[in-house]
């Protein structure tokens, strides 16, 4: 699919100036988040063949890619001009030479898409053994940090999608069900409620899978007196929504359910109120985690407190712990302490934010401080 974003800042010319600013000679993008980021171009499914955006330092940039995507990658090409397609009968390893060549990329450094197939890694070494490859992150990195205006606006929006299909999915939990189908009902509230929406995941947790936080959904029954941690987000746009409840069903047959839950919110009210521009990552964390950890329930936190979210689910910042990375403003990332008891059950609660100039604004609906019964 092409992406359905198109960037509204010259972020090629971004990327010619992180290039310089990291020493490095080019830059090597194949389908997904970074050529997005760059081009607008969604998947394109090209799979196996060879589709890549390579920019030189000084400003040369041009296309490979299979003859059968030529239109898709017309449409989104970045304003360059320079698009070199092939055939399965051609192949495309003497593209690949010539923009080696062409862009006196031999003995110089060349940043390529960490997520890319390795096979293309490998032919470009082949063709091109003097460059020194790197990571594209070095470069790319920086770039998509910080959202912009048009970034923030679609990450609201996606947010408040997640929102809205939260009265739905408490609705979809009750005694009884299979967790397949919960999940399969929040999926379809949220196409419903955003026909261009794309689901990527919905984890629905009951009782005891609730202690596993990447639990995969399955066909357990839900049951009365249970804990349920829910956890789902997708695409919209391009930018991406990921948001975390947990309910019981009725009253909580555990007697310490109500004081994980109030615990996992105080840790999220205290990670919230330190985010601010020059805060380190690793301080977020800490703020969550001390929280947790006061309460007796530090061994059973067992994630880190949040991940950046852009046109990726998981992208940076990283809220770990003892990072010195400054937050920023404009980087947006969610805050998600989970507290889990083995074979017995789990909470978290997950909000996405963005860093404003002089504190933080959420992405989404906080979450109730008291544990709520469906
Ligand atoms: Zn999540
Ligand atoms: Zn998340």
């Amino acid at each position: 699919m092409v992406g359905a974003t198109q960037p509204t800042t010259d972020r090629l010319d971004r990327a010619r100036g992180a290039l310089e600013a990291a020493g490095i000679d080019g830059l090597l993008l194949t389908p997904g988040p970074d050529l997005q980021y760059l081009t607008g171009l969604g998947d394109i499914h090209a799979g196996e063949r060879l589709a890549a955006l390579v920019l030189g330092r000084s400003g040369q940039a041009l296309w490979i890619c299979p003859a059968m995507n030529r239109p898709q990658v017309e449409a989104c090409a970045g304003g360059v001009s320079d698009i070199r397609s092939w055939t399965d009968a051609t192949g495309y390893t003497g593209l690949l030479s010539d923009a080696a060549r062409e862009l006196g990329l031999a003995g110089r450094t060349v940043a390529v898409d960490e997520e890319m197939r390795a096979a293309f890694l490998l032919d470009l070494q082949a063709t091109c053994p003097s460059a020194r490859t790197v990571g594209a992150s070095r470069v790319m990195r920086t770039l998509r940090l910080r959202k912009d205006v048009e970034e923030l606006r679609l990450l609201h929006a996606a947010g408040a999608l997640a929102d809205r299909v939260i009265p739905r999915a408490r609705a979809a939990c009750r005694p009884g069900r299979a967790e397949n189908d919960v999940a399969d009902e929040i999926r379809s509230a949220l196409s419903e409620a955003a026909p261009g929406f794309r689901p990527a995941f919905c984890i629905v947790a009951s009782g005891p899978n609730g202690a596993l936080p990447h639990h995969e959904t399955g066909s357990r029954r839900l049951a009365a007196g249970e804990l349920v941690v829910l956890d789902y987000g997708g695409h919209l746009e391009g930018y991406v929504c990921d948001i975390t409840i947990t309910h019981s069903l009725g009253h909580p047959a555990d007697e310490e359910a109500a004081r994980v839950y109030r615990t996992v919110w105080e840790a999220q009210q205290r990670a919230l109120e330190v985010i601010r521009p020059g805060v380190p990552c690793g301080a977020v964390d800490r703020a969550a985690r001390a929280q947790i950890e006061a309460a007796g329930y530090g061994p059973y936190f067992l994630h880190r407190t949040g991940h950046g979210v852009g046109l990726q689910i998981h992208e940076p910042p990283y809220l770990v712990p003892g990072s010195e990375e400054p937050l920023e403003e404009g980087m947006c990332f969610s805050v998600e302490p989970g507290i889990y008891l083995p074979a017995r059950f789990g909470a978290r609660l997950e909000v996405l934010v963005t860093v404003t100039s002089d504190g933080v604004e959420l992405l989404n609906e906080p979450s109730s401080p008291e544990l709520i019964a469906v």
